[in-house]
């Protein structure tokens, strides 16, 4: 009979696991709640949250005064933060403690003099919310953008939670010699890395990879890719309900892996979903 292997990294990070508990405690309690932008990318955790009363606004203007907000793992700006208690909301912080770390070495940087560069894609909301903590930072996505830069004397680095340490290195190498003083905050997170690492491992040996995520969460997607190339029989889906027995006829091993935006309970369901039609 076909075994089947849960990935030894997978699944939601100790900050959305967080962020998940702080909104599901708030909701029973039963106050008016509100996520500014989804929590996570995952629509049917989003759902579950809806359904429990949880509603999605993108300003914090649009909430009901008295009621609460939640700022999300990512993180916002000061103004953004102000902007909510001056709206007369209770904010509920569910930024993640190693964002709060970028936003903090930014702070210092700046307060510093340096030149603030936050390593990591443009337009992405943690790096956006990492911009308005330092007075004129700007963004840089990879070595090549560091060319069109005006390159000041003392330049500080903070990056993005989840790049990938090679685009860092890159970056750091194109800094050099082009600036007195290089002071870089490495602020990466490797829950991203480590899961990375493990879903390889798995695909490797596995004849079958089922990827559980989000289709809009591009960490998931990610990790799809990864055991695509190392396993043929790859499936992403974002629950238990998608599963097909036909995808799992003649496998020894059956690898299941998931996103860091997919909690613990959805995987377990996928497990079991998958051990049902293989015993059937
Ligand atoms: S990936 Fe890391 S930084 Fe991002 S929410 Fe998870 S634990 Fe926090």
């Amino acid at each position: 009979m076909a075994r089947v292997e849960v990935a030894r990294e997978a699944g939601a990070c100790f900050g959305v696991e967080r962020a998940l508990a702080m909104v599901r405690g708030l909701a029973k309690g039963g106050d008016a709640l509100q996520t500014l932008g989804p929590l996570i990318h995952n629509p049917s955790v989003v759902q579950e949250l809806s359904d429990a009363g949880v509603g999605v606004i993108d300003e914090p203007e649009q909430a009901t005064a008295g009621s609460t907000l939640v700022l999300r793992t990512h993180g916002v700006t000061p103004e953004v933060e102000e902007r909510a208690r001056n709206a007369g909301l209770v904010v509920a912080d569910a930024t993640c403690p190693f964002v709060k770390k970028v936003h903090k070495a930014a702070e210092r940087l700046a307060a510093e003099g340096y030149q603030v560069l936050v390593v990591g894609e443009a337009g992405h909301p943690e790096v956006e919310g990492t911009l308005g903590h330092a007075a004129g930072a700007q963004v840089v996505g990879t070595a090549s953008d560091v060319d069109a830069l005006q390159v000041g004397r003392r330049v500080g680095l903070v990056v993005q939670t989840t790049l990938a340490e090679r685009v860092l290195r890159e970056v750091v190498a194109a800094l050099v010699g082009r600036c007195d003083e290089l002071r870089v905050f490495d602020t990466i997170c490797d829950a991203t890395s480590k899961r990375q690492e493990a879903a390889a491992e798995l695909a490797d040996h596995a004849g079958v990879m089922v990827v559980v995520g989000g289709k809009n969460s591009a960490n998931t997607t990610h990790l799809y890719d990864i055991c695509a190339e190392r396993c043929a029989r790859t499936h992403h889906i974002e629950s238990a309900d998608e599963l097909d027995a036909g995808w799992f006829v003649d496998a020894e091993l059956i690898g299941i892996t998931a996103g860091a935006s997919t909690p613990a309970d959805h995987i377990e369901r996928v497990r079991a979903g998958i051990e049902r039609l293989v015993t059937a």
